[in-house]
């Protein structure tokens, strides 16, 4: 917090002022919302936002595409910023560190998936998710995600960011990183592994360049030929705007698709003993069904669901994005365009992620 603003300490008794973007309903623009955060904790730290990246999820959530959301909310689940305060039994940072927070911010920490670090399965249910989200630890009032000038954060949440790290591209690592990077580690992908990326947007060129560095051979599935060169350029081998006729046969295919599909037509693609990884989630409306007689007829190729990563798994992509220096393809934009940057990419016209300048946006 800026000097004067807040006596000394008077962060943990008090509530934390926030100035962020908020949508009332499903079918509104942004607009300025101002609201208050939860004290610090004494194993919490505050951090000031200065980079929040647009993930597709925040579209799908913000127009209720899932279930009816929370609102007046405010999303964003890719934050990069500078601690500026933390609680007396904080230990992992100190106040001028650099932090990260994803999809993510609270969960029980006693359960058996909470032990594992697989906090967003928490089997309690009290995984708190960093927008659209009551915080079953704070008399479950909203929470609210990134598009906002600070947020409150158990320090177990907040990923360690070296003070030497490009923020505007560690933000979307919280997300589009560790979504990619998880199942790629689930299926083993190592040296010669044949893997298929199935949407090639802000995830999909995570996943192209994670699976590149790991030595595998990378497909491209899209739906025209727009970002046909900048996949080559990341390294992908091969390039599609369809499944039919695709001779190639892949260890795993990654499908990040946020519309409806056919998802037997990828299975199809898989060698034996191959695995479907879906982690785009198109709206509860039109998800895409699974036809079970195909399946069982595909014995042996497998279809998994995967949902962001752990704690530590998100830790271990940010340290390894940093080592192999894998970045996001963004483009800084200003708070007053999150509608326009929503609209392109529902239209076809992005290319990979927006990252929201929250400082001067303020
Ligand atoms: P983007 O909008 O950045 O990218 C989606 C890409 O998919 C675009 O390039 C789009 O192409 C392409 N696409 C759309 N329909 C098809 C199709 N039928 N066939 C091939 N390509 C298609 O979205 P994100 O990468 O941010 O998110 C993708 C999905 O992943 C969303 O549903 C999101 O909610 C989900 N998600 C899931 C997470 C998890 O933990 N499981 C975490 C984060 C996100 P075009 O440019 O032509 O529109
Ligand atoms: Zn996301």
């Amino acid at each position: 917090m800026k000097q004067g603003v807040f006596m000394q300490n008077d962060f943990t008794t008090q509530r934390i002022p926030a100035k962020g973007y908020a949508v009332s309903s499903k079918d509104d623009k942004f607009q300025p919302f101002t609201f208050s955060r939860h004290p610090v904790g004494e194993n919490d730290v505050l951090v000031e936002i200065l980079y929040a990246g647009i993930c597709h999820s925040d579209i799908h959530s913000a127009r209720s595409e899932w279930r009816e959301g929370i609102y007046p909310m405010v999303p964003g689940h890719e934050i990069a910023g500078r601690v500026v305060a933390i609680g007396n039994k904080v230990s992992k940072f100190k106040v001028g560190d650099y932090a990260g927070i994803g999809c993510m911010v609270n969960s029980c920490g006693e359960c058996e998936a909470c032990k594992k670090s697989q906090e967003q399965f928490c089997e309690n249910g009290k995984t708190v998710f960093t927008y659209d989200c009551l915080d079953c630890f704070h008399d479950n009032e909203p929470h609210y995600g990134g598009y906002s000038d600070n947020i409150v954060v158990n320090e177990k949440f907040a990923i360690k960011v070296p003070q030497n790290a490009p923020l505007e591209k560690v933000a979307p690592l919280l997300c589009a990183g560790i979504t990619t990077y998880s199942p790629l580690k689930f299926s083993k992908v190592k040296k010669g592994s044949k893997v298929g990326v199935a949407g090639f947007g802000g995830l999909g060129s995570m996943a192209v360049k994670y699976a590149v560095v790991m030595g595998a051979d990378v497909g491209v599935f899209a739906r025209n030929d727009n970002k046909k060169q900048e996949a080559f350029d990341m390294g992908a081998k091969s390039f599609y705007t369809s499944t039919d006729g695709v001779k190639e046969k892949f260890d795993l295919i990654i499908s990040t698709i946020p519309t409806p599909y056919d998802v037997m037509a990828y299975v199809k693609l898989l060698g034996y003993g191959g695995e479907l990884a879906i982690v785009g989630l198109p709206p509860a409306a039109v998800s895409p069904k699974i036809n079970i007689a195909n399946l069982v007829w595909s014995a042996n190729r497998r279809v998994y669901g995967s949902l962001i990563g752990g704690i530590k798994e998100t830790q271990e992509m940010l340290d390894f994005s940093l080592e192999n220096k894998i970045y996001p393809e963004t483009e800084i934009i200003l708070a007053k365009d999150i509608d326009k940057a929503y609209e392109n990419l529902t239209t076809g016209k992005a290319k990979f992620r927006y990252v929201i300048d929250m400082k001067k946006s303020s």
